[in-house]
């Protein structure tokens, strides 16, 4: 529970075994007792006691810690809000964290970052966040930026003071670096997107050519069904692994190849959108056959895409060779591999980190933008600064300059949620869970 009355309302529910005066209790501290339905004992429990300012949402919060278990809970929480708590929405403990300040927006919104991670690498970048590492870099820009609006709007007040030029220059200079500061960040959103979403990997290969083994064979269990019939694959598996921190996502789609068959059109059409959205092909080929229609069919797909062709079955007689032209002409990537022995999978991770700078990411401290709406507000901010450094060439009016300059800190301030519409704020908190 969170807000004024709480202790209130635990006072009513909470018997503990060595009763103290609420304002002798401190916070950061538990008391042992049992929640009471009356004279009835619905369980033993430890309360832990939080008070303002000091806690999640800083006002006065109590937890209760019971056995658990849905029919006690459920009382539990029946008896506060019979006593007067509310039930609180998606995210209202976030929420009144940032409504009162404690945190800005961009913490609130790490923190389902945070609670949705799939990787290590994610998580991590969801703890920076969160101990306000991208709201300084934006606070240190604003900053920058309000240091030479100052003098600007010096100049727009008294303007019977001739504008030095200098002061030109600052403002020029200022927008300078802004600008590059704000495009490095943007850049990051690539990297941030890979750490956030995985990379997008389809596998693709005309029937039995091996991509259930390879996707077996990666994750080193039988999530795919591995068959000697064609086409079984009909509809697409998806599966995570991780690379050196990075999720990846593996899409194993339908076999391509020309049929009748309507159910596995619809895969094939699949696997041809799939291929068209990837981040990543692998196509998988049977070494053991001669190339054919079908084959030349998926390098078409390929062909300027970022992609590596697989040689599978060389544990077989080999019918078509490395050097291949059609092969050469399609991918720069290709790599020989047993799916069904697993030989060649080291050398496939080892190529899709390299294709990806994945060490790059990891190593790399720099900060990273994962979130979309921090990505667009920055874009627009650029933007901005471009239009406000033309505006200062061509001579224009010092409030026009302005103009632009004060939109750049408007999108400083909405990602950190100093001016973010309520509507904004309600869409973000919807996305948590219950309870956060
Ligand atoms: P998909 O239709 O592309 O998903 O192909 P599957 O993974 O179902 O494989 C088709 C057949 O080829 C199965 O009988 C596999 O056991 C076999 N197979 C897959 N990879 C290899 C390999 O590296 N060597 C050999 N000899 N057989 C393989």
């Amino acid at each position: 529970m969170s807000g004024q009355k709480s202790f209130e309302i635990l006072q009513k529910i909470f018997s503990p075994k060595n009763p103290e005066d609420i304002k002798n209790i401190k916070g950061y501290t538990m008391k042992y007792g049992h929640i009471m339905d009356g004279e009835e004992i619905v369980d033993e429990v430890l309360v832990s006691y939080f008070k303002e300012p000091n806690s999640y949402t800083t006002e006065n919060m109590c937890e209760i810690n019971s056995h658990g278990g849905n029919i006690i809970v459920k009382k539990i929480l029946e008896l506060c809000l019979k006593n007067g708590a509310e039930l609180a929405e998606a995210g209202e403990f976030t929420k009144r964290a940032f409504l009162n300040g404690r945190i800005d927006l961009v913490q609130a919104e790490s923190v389902i970052d945070l609670i949705n991670s799939k990787s290590q690498r994610e998580a991590k970048t969801g703890v920076e966040q969160l101990e306000g590492k991208l709201s300084s870099k934006i606070k240190e820009i604003k900053q920058e930026i309000l240091d030479t609006l100052v003098n600007i709007e010096v100049s727009i007040d008294y303007p019977e003071y001739d504008v030095p030029e200098t002061d030109n220059l600052q403002t020029a200079q200022m927008l300078e670096s802004v600008s590059q500061k704000l495009i490095k960040l943007e850049n990051s959103f690539d990297n941030g997107k890979i750490i956030k979403n995985g990379i997008k990997t389809a596998i693709i290969g005309k029937p039995n050519a091996g991509k259930s083994s390879l996707l077996n064979a990666i994750l080193n269990e039988n999530r795919a069904i591995v068959t000697e019939y064609e086409g079984t694959t009909r509809d697409t598996i998806e599966e995570m692994v991780n690379i050196g921190g990075i999720p990846i996502n593996l899409i194993d789609t339908a076999g391509i190849r020309d049929t009748e068959d309507y159910v596995e059109k619809i895969g094939i059409s699949k696997s041809k959108k799939m291929a068209e959205d990837a981040d990543l092909i692998i196509a998988i080929f049977d070494s053991s056959k001669e190339l054919e229609k079908e084959d030349l069919g998926i390098l078409e797909i390929i062909k300027n895409k970022k992609s590596i062709i697989l040689l599978n079955k060389i544990d077989l007689e080999n019918k078509i060779s490395e050097n291949e032209e059609r092969l050469k002409s399609a991918s720069k990537n290709i790599l020989k591999i047993s799916a069904l022995n697993k030989t060649g999978l080291e050398e496939l991770e080892e190529k899709i980190t390299e294709l990806f700078n994945l060490n790059e990411i990891n190593l790399n401290d720099d900060l990273i933008v994962t979130n979309i709406r921090h990505k667009n507000l920055i874009t627009q901010a650029i933007k901005n600064a471009g239009d406000a450094k033309k505006a200062l060439d061509e001579k224009m009016p010092l409030d026009i300059v302005t103009i632009f300059i004060k939109n750049i800190i408007s999108c400083m301030d909405e990602i950190t949620g100093e001016v973010a519409t309520e509507e904004i704020i309600n869409e973000i908190f919807s996305k948590f869970c219950l309870g956060k």
